[in-house]
């Protein structure tokens, strides 16, 4: 196993290189407060800094502190989501706020434990709140940090199995520093997204090349190993629009499941199911268009999707299905939250308009 300088000076070369190299003009870090660093962490799962800047700057335009977001309407925290993807982050955000306005007094909580506790919020990311806004010495363990940890020590296995994540927090809470941890934690995640990259680390420019164990190997590109591959399912679905002049009829979804709480189409198994559904649906005579059909992939399966505009040949009357209907007006959108294959096909469609 690597040994660590008495002076932990791994810590010390991560920071100085933050110091010289580091990004510090990203917008969370304009004012590192718990709710910025909070609601920047849980954009930037899964989701790139690039993409997550724009959709940050809006969501805090918008809900500017943490009473705000708990004040909101849950369709308009999904709405302003729409397009960043795993909408559980926003479903759990929303019920973290409303926690957090109810049982702490509006203040966002400052022990490990109690952050933890809120919806949404693992070790990880409480750890990167709890060091940047607070201060305080507690590591975090998300995928860049694995990915620097696992090369640094050559841990070899997959960082998602329990005992080699075990292991990597034990080198992570080793290595923090009991001050400047804040800075030390962006300069980590900051580490593992521009210098230690997942296909062509740069280790010419890493301060911590000389007693890097992958880079002594060779085996940089090997780490962290990878998760074992398993073929996924295909399922299949066929969408339903039912259009009249600009407006497409959605539902909204059910809390829970796929795309819980937000507005999607209503679907059926098959094409010759279409006709059935528009009586069910109280639709009268309907045109059918087919569009083409694509591909959706979720982690755990892939959903081939058929799309199937039901042109109304006059305006629709009453109710229509049992659950929360919306007529969505393609030129004046509605602020609800749109599962990612209604967006897109919200935007084929507007381009025919
Ligand atoms: S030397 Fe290379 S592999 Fe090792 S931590 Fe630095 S960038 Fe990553």
């Amino acid at each position: 196993m690597q040994q660590l300088s008495s002076d932990n000076s791994f810590s010390r070369q991560v920071l100085n290189w933050f110091h010289l190299y580091g990004r510090k003009d990203l917008p969370w870090q304009q004012n590192k407060s718990p709710y910025n660093v909070w609601i920047s962490e849980i954009m930037l799962q899964q989701t790139q800094v690039k993409t997550v800047i724009p959709f940050y700057q809006r969501f805090m335009l918008r809900f500017p502190s943490v009473l705000d977001l708990a004040d909101a309407n849950i369709d308009e925290v999904l709405h302003l989501w729409t397009g960043l993807g795993y909408y559980a982050r926003a479903r759990n955000l929303h019920k973290a706020a409303v926690a957090i306005r109810d049982h702490h007094g509006g203040e966002f909580p400052q022990s490990l434990e109690e952050v933890i506790a809120l919806p949404g919020i693992g070790r990880s990311t409480a750890g990167a709140i709890l060091s940047i806004a607070c201060g305080q010495s507690v590591s975090i363990l998300d995928g860049n940090v694995k990915r620097v940890l696992a090369r640094y020590f050559a841990i070899h296995g997959w960082p998602g199995s329990k005992p080699i994540e075990q292991q990597l927090w034990q080198f992570a809470d080793d290595l923090t520093p009991d001050k400047d941890a804040g800075l030390y934690t962006q300069a980590m995640m900051d580490l593992g997204a521009t210098l230690c990259t997942r296909s062509k680390p740069n280790c010419d420019a890493c301060p911590v090349q000389q007693s890097c164990l992958a880079f002594a190997q060779g085996s940089q590109v090997e780490l962290p190993t990878k998760k074992p591959t398993k073929n996924i399912p295909t399922k299949s679905t066929v969408m339903l629009l039912p259009m009249w002049q600009d407006q497409v009829l959605i539902y909204k979804r059910p809390p829970s499941g796929i795309w819980g709480g937000l507005y999607g189409f209503y679907e059926t198994d098959n094409l010759e199911q279409v006709e059935k559904m528009a009586v069910l649906l109280g639709l009268e005579e309907v045109q059918i268009q087919q569009l083409t059909g694509f591909r959706h992939t979720f982690s755990h399966f892939h959903l081939d999707i058929q799309p199937v505009v039901m042109h109304l040949q006059n305006p629709p009357k009453g109710q229509i299905g049992e659950s929360q209907t919306l007529w969505y007006d393609l030129k004046s959108p509605a602020n609800v939250g749109l599962a990612a294959p209604t967006a897109k096909l919200f935007s084929t469609l507007s381009k025919t308009l």
